[in-house]
């Protein structure tokens, strides 16, 4: 990318930044700075050209999903992100409820975007509360114990059922009622 790109490609993300005033007490400074860094427009010219000279809008986004949620909803994703990394275990326990809380928020995420976006009644089915995890289901998948037999996790690989945690079964159960809350306000058909 030409030098003038990437100062045009900045300017971009500081702008976006400041019209998102994710917090009006932030350092504006600080919080451009980490925009530009998340953006990889921090990195001299000659790393990035060394790198195929991608654009910033074509660097991986480990969560894209997270992008479709609302500030509320991205707070309590951040925040359950955030106990579940910290959680008192084994930072193997740690990684599958990080992993848990991603994969139960994904669903959420993409469900109300789908349910935001959609062009009407005749629009494909969005993800429903059924999609899930059971709250009794396993730790690590999700599935229940009745069909669980040996599954495959990308955390655990090949597993036998495990009870999931108090948490977990509680944080399921609210997943599940939000989402059906959501699927009512939005006049769904399902349920
Ligand atoms: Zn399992």
């Amino acid at each position: 990318m030409s030098g003038e790109a990437r100062v045009r490609a900045a300017r971009n993300v500081i702008v976006s930044t400041w019209e998102r005033r994710l917090d009006p007490m932030a350092d504006l400074a600080t919080e451009a700075a980490q925009a530009l860094e998340d953006a990889g427009l921090l990195r001299s010219p000659q790393a990035a050209e060394s790198d195929g000279g991608q654009k910033p809008e074509q660097y991986v986004v480990a969560l894209p999903w997270a992008r479709l949620m609302d500030s509320e909803d991205l707070g309590e994703f951040l925040d359950e992100l955030a106990a579940a990394a910290i959680t008192n275990t084994s930072p193997e326990e740690a990684l599958a409820e990080v992993e848990a809380a991603c994969g139960t928020w994904r669903v959420i995420a993409e469900a109300q975007h789908a349910h935001n976006t959609a062009p009407g009644p005749e629009a494909a089915p969005s993800p429903s509360a059924d999609d899930l995890p059971e709250p009794y289901g396993c730790r690590y998948c999700g599935i229940p114990e009745a069909a669980h037999l040996q599954q495959w996790s990308a955390n655990e690989g090949w597993h036998g059922f495990r009870e999931p945690t108090e948490k977990q079964v509680v944080k399921r159960m609210l997943r599940r009622r939000g989402v059906h809350e959501a699927e009512a306000k939005a006049g769904g058909t399902s349920v």
